[in-house]
């Protein structure tokens, strides 16, 4: 049995897997703000999904960056009680010997490239916008594999001087207009209320520029939409210009777990 955790700053999703393509089980719960009870929890819901046995391998999603080298959180803007914390203050010691940290969007990125709206593309460029605002490109090699890029893309400036997100404190960068809590901040109304045109046409130019910024990099032949932001794509989606494609997500909330189980196939298979 296959687990994979893709905690979000706001949500955390468990679930697991036989044959690293279709999910088992999932669990959804609220991220816990404090990290002993959350690694409690989280250790109690893999308990579950595997009935107690131990799990063959556990790929875990965190919102923010990983040093693999050290085995340590490093950049969590938006859950800072980790930040510079080892991975056993999230992920007990019993897993970290058949364990993969590493950043979620990175890991929603590699779901929705290889078994999402992706799958026929090539270099596929996946953004998320929920809390924060993150995302990577994805590379297919061919035969299955694939490599992939992080980064930080949902800080790339494209408000120079703008305004400063809560998380993070670069002025004008993309996070502090696209995320969804820059969405409350800016317009006075949560995403999932708001239906007024102009204030989704504003909120999409903020999204155009960072998709045009973002593609001088990456130069991908696709651009995927994820995140709770993704649940109003509807709201926003004709007001998107992109120098590529732009769709929304297939798996949605589980982009992160489907990626989970995706990279630990190649991790497994070159090992
Ligand atoms: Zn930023």
């Amino acid at each position: 049995m296959y687990i994979a955790v893709d905690m979000g700053a706001t949500k955390t999703r468990i679930a697991s897997s036989e044959d690293l393509s279709s999910l088992l089980k999932v669990k959804r719960f609220y991220t816990n703000k404090n990290p002993v009870t959350q690694k409690q929890i989280i250790s109690s819901g893999i308990n579950e999904l595997t009935a107690g046995k131990e799990p063959a391998f556990v790929c875990f999603g965190v919102p923010g960056a990983v040093d693999r080298q050290i085995g340590n959180f490093v950049k969590v803007p938006n859950y800072k009680e980790i930040n510079g914390k080892p991975f056993t203050a999230l992920l007990d010691e019993k897993y970290l010997g058949n364990a993969f940290v590493e950043n979620d969007a990175a890991l929603g990125a590699v779901g929705e490239a290889i078994l999402g709206a992706g799958k026929d593309f090539q270099r596929v460029g996946y953004l998320t916008f929920g809390t924060g605002t993150g995302g990577a490109l994805v590379v297919k090699k061919g035969h299955g594999e694939f490599g992939y890029e992080s980064g930080e893309p949902g800080h790339t400036i494209i408000v120079p001087g703008g305004r400063v997100a809560s998380s993070c404190n670069h002025a004008g960068c993309m996070e502090a207009y696209t995320s969804g809590h820059s969405f409350e901040a800016l317009f006075n109304i949560k995403p999932q209320n708001c239906s007024d045109k102009g204030v989704w046409a504003k909120y999409a130019e903020y999204v155009n520029l960072g998709l045009s910024s973002i593609y001088m990099t990456w130069k991908c032949d696709i651009f995927i939409i994820g995140g709770s932001m993704a649940l109003e794509y509807d709201l926003f989606s004709e007001f998107l210009k992109a120098p590529v494609p732009v769709v929304r997500s297939l798996t949605l909330d589980d982009a992160g777990v489907y990626g989970g189980f995706v990279l630990t196939k190649q991790i497994l298979s070159s090992r």
